[in-house]
Order: C-alpha cells, then structure tokens, then sequence
C-alpha cells in the first residue's frame, strides 16, 4: 500500500504501526516500516504528515513517478521517517485527530452482531463433500458454535470472481437469514458470510452446492485471481481470464489440488498488475510480444505477513505454454518438498534454480 496502518498493541495500549511506501504496478516495492508505534488518538496526525511530505517532495511532474513509494526510495526511509517525524510535530499543533466521541460515533456502526450463546460445535461430517468443503471453505470464527464461510466464486473452469444475477440473489438470501444480513466480497474475488452458526453450515452448503457455488477449494490452484484482461480492459497487452480457465481446468482435480496445498496463483494483463501477480506464489504477467500474448511467469511472491516479491522465472511462455510452465513449477514442487512445506516455503528453501532448470533447461 501507499500507507499501509496495522493496529498494535504496546503496554497494553492500541496504537498504530505505519508501513509507507509500497504498490504495485511496473515498480513494485514493499513498503518499509516508518513508525512501529502511533499512539491512536495521533493516527490521522501521523497519516496527514506523511501525506504533507509527499505532497511537498513527490514527483507529480511525472505520471510514472507520481507515487509515495518513488519518495520513498529515491530519498529511502530514514530521510522520509526524518521529515514525516519533523512535519507530525507541526501538523499535531493543528488539532485535526478527532475526539474520542467521534470514534466511538463511528465504532457503533460495527459493533459486532447479537451472537446467541451456548451454542453447540459439534457437527455432522458423515458427507464426505460436505467434510472436504468444510476444511477447505470454512474457517473458525472467535464466537463459540459460529464459523466463517467462504463461498468461492472459481467453479472449475469458470471466470474468477464471476458470478450469476440468480446467484447473486441466493448469496444474499444466505447472508440474511444465516450470517446477521452481512456478506463481504473478499480481494481475492470470493464472498464471505462471516458470522454463521455451526448448526446452519449444512443447509447452507446444501444451497450452496444447488446452485453451484460450492467449489472447495478456497486458497488452492484454482483459486485463482485474475484481473479482466484483454477480454475486458483497454490497458491490457494480453488475456488473463482464458489462461486462468485452462490452468483451473489443467488441475481440475480436487485431490490433486488438496495435494499441492495453500498455492495463491494472480494473473495480470498487464503491467499495472491489478491482478497482484507479484504478490502470488506463482504469479503470471501477460505481455505483447511483437503483437502476440505472451506470459511471464513469476514465483515466489506473497501478500501475506511474509510478504515477499515474485521473481521472473525467464522467457515467458504462449497461452498454453505457461499451462504447462505452471504445472512444470508444481512438479519440481512436489519432487522436493520438505514435509509441511507450502510451494512458496520449498521455492524459499530451494531457490529459482530447480525451477528454471525444470522450465528451460
Ligand atoms: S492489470 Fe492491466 S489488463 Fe489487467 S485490469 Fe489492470 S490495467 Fe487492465
């Protein structure tokens, strides 16, 4: 992110810690930590005072560097933690954080919902899709007897993120009568109901499963991100939904999925990388290559707390090449894993080598 803000806990207090200086797009940059600790009553203060030295120092003469991250690197994180530092103790003279009631004013508004109690967690795994769906999609929420549902919008074969006017209505007929009349479309292109009792998760997969929305496989291969691509956008160098089709069609088989595990897959196509492929274990970067699409691939990247940068593999590949590329990547995955180990964990054990040999060699 620009200003990323993770909310910490320090002596018992809440504060903020600010990352400053990440994105995406043809630069992509992780953002290095600016303030481990910003008490909260001073967080707009500290958000306002990075802002200010941007707005005084960035290169809004340019398009391509009109971003904090240029900042950031071109003068690096100490000189603009310095002046940030500098411009907080000016900034906080003008009184802009709002008062306590202001926040407890907008607190209100997500209080959480009315949780019964005493339910029970016990539940029926005598249906072996229901137990697959259940351990894949379902996640365990910090009220007892509730869970947190993932609905994957990724159908084998299907456009990520896609779904249907009648699906659409029956998610938010779920949402209301099972999950406190709330439903959240997730980053990586799913729906999530996140307060539902574990005694309602069989009807609801049982509604799920009618209307085909009841894909279990949330956080594998074929859960895949992609951006619109060529089909839809006009920025694009190349397609993004077919290649993901054919690679969530090439490993169309759960079992094989469950296998290969947690394996986070983006596609962009192009380089402004809405489809976060620099952040995906395997990350795929559509291109024009003298007017043909051609796919780079890209591995090792990660947009969780261990966030890293893929990195490009090597020459990139036709629309059916990077399916066989990608499956390439997997079968030096599951020749040289170490027990326990997700893909990206092996990658970062074993490095790109094994993998490009595998690729080009
Ligand atoms: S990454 Fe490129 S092709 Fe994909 S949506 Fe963004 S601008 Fe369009």
């Amino acid at each position: 992110h620009d200003i990323g803000i993770q909310i910490v806990e320090k002596d018992g207090q809440h504060g903020a810690a600010f990352y400053v200086g990440g994105g995406m797009g043809r630069t992509p940059m992780i953002a290095p930590l600016i303030k481990d600790f910003v008490p909260l009553d001073d967080m707009l203060s500290y958000a306002e005072a990075c802002l200010r030295v941007y707005n005084r120092y960035g290169r809004r003469d340019n398009i391509y560097k009109a971003r904090i991250k240029i900042l950031v690197h071109e003068i690096g994180a100490d000189e603009y933690r310095r002046q940030v530092e500098e411009e907080f103790l000016e900034v906080k003279k003008l009184g802009i954080d709002p008062p306590q009631a202001e926040f407890d004013r907008i607190a209100a508004f997500f209080a959480p919902p009315a949780f019964e109690t005493g339910l029970s967690d016990d539940l029926d795994r005598s249906d072996p899709d229901f137990a697959v769906w259940l351990d894949q999609n379902v996640l365990p929420h910090k009220a007892p007897g509730y869970a947190i549902v993932n609905i994957s919008l990724k159908p084998q074969g299907g456009i990520p993120g896609d779904a249907s006017s009648a699906q659409i209505d029956l998610m938010a007929d779920l949402a209301e009568r099972y999950s406190f009349d709330e439903l959240r479309v997730t980053h990586a292109q799913n729906i999530v109901l996140p307060h539902v009792r574990k005694a309602d998760l069989h009807a609801i997969w049982q509604s799920l499963a009618d209307n085909g929305l009841a894909e279990a496989n949330l956080d594998l291969i074929s859960d895949i991100i992609a951006c619109p691509g060529l089909d839809y956008c006009s920025l694009a160098n190349a397609r993004s939904i077919p290649v993901a089709q054919k690679i969530a069609t090439r490993f169309a088989d759960l079992g094989r999925q469950r296998e290969l595990g947690e394996l986070k897959l983006k596609i962009s196509g192009c380089i402004n990388a809405c489809g976060h492929h620099h952040a995906g274990h395997i990350g795929i970067l559509g291109v024009d290559r003298k007017g043909v699409e051609n796919y780079q691939l890209l591995l090792g990247g990660s947009g969780a707390e261990d966030v890293s940068l893929a990195k490009i593999t090597g020459p990139g590949f036709s629309e059916d090449g990077i399916v066989d590329a990608v499956e390439k990547a997997t079968d030096v995955y599951l020749a040289q894993r170490a027990d326990g180990e997700r893909f990206l964990d092996t990658y970062r054990r074993i490095g790109m080598e094994p993998f490009k040999e595998a690729l080009y060699g």
